[in-house]
């Protein structure tokens, strides 16, 4: 997709209600360089509201799936996401973010909701994600297992962070 059509044009709207419909790709999570999310598939529908006194509240509904490593085998799982998330935006002198409240700088009047549209797909997946039960990567599960089996007894913390550093460094 087109990085640019998520720049949106404040200024050129009609007051009252404008719809937009993007569709998140590959592209377009290799492109933003995401952290957490390799590759996916995401339909981002957009409502802005428009009120006279040039006040804007935009309605991000998102729903489709991305790729995130398991926390168990660390390999890329399919997660679903569904999220609606509310923004509003006024124009003012120069770009300011205030919880849910964007200033947008008045004299370009846009607003580049490119890293909203991911953010918000970041907060609606589970803290938690991990693959169907028997579909984690089985040598990672058996190595966990081989490290686990040599560490019991000193099963603390410390024992547990070093077993993912050393997959980790595996996993390279
Ligand atoms: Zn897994």
């Amino acid at each position: 997709m087109d990085l640019e059509t998520l720049k949106i044009d404040l200024k050129g709207l009609q007051e009252g209600l404008t719809t937009f419909e993007f569709d998140l790709d590959d592209a377009y999570f290799k492109a933003i360089e995401a952290p957490e999310v390799s590759q996916g598939s995401v339909h981002v529908s957009l409502r802005i509201v428009r009120t006279g006194d040039d006040f804007f509240t935009l309605d991000f509904s998102e729903t489709g799936t991305v790729m995130v490593p398991c926390d168990v085998c660390l390999d890329p799982m399919e997660q679903s996401v569904e999220t609606c998330q509310r923004l509003e935006a006024k124009f003012g002198n120069e770009y300011s973010e205030e919880d849910d409240l964007v200033t947008v700088a008045e004299n370009e009047g846009i607003l580049d909701v490119t890293w909203f549209v991911y953010e918000f797909i970041v907060l609606a997946i589970p803290v938690r994600h991990v693959h169907a039960p028997g579909k984690c990567n089985p040598a990672m599960i058996r190595m966990l297992e081989e490290h686990s089996a040599a560490r019991s007894g000193e099963e603390g913390e410390a024992a547990v962070d070093s077993r993912w550093a050393a997959l980790l460094k595996l996993k390279e």
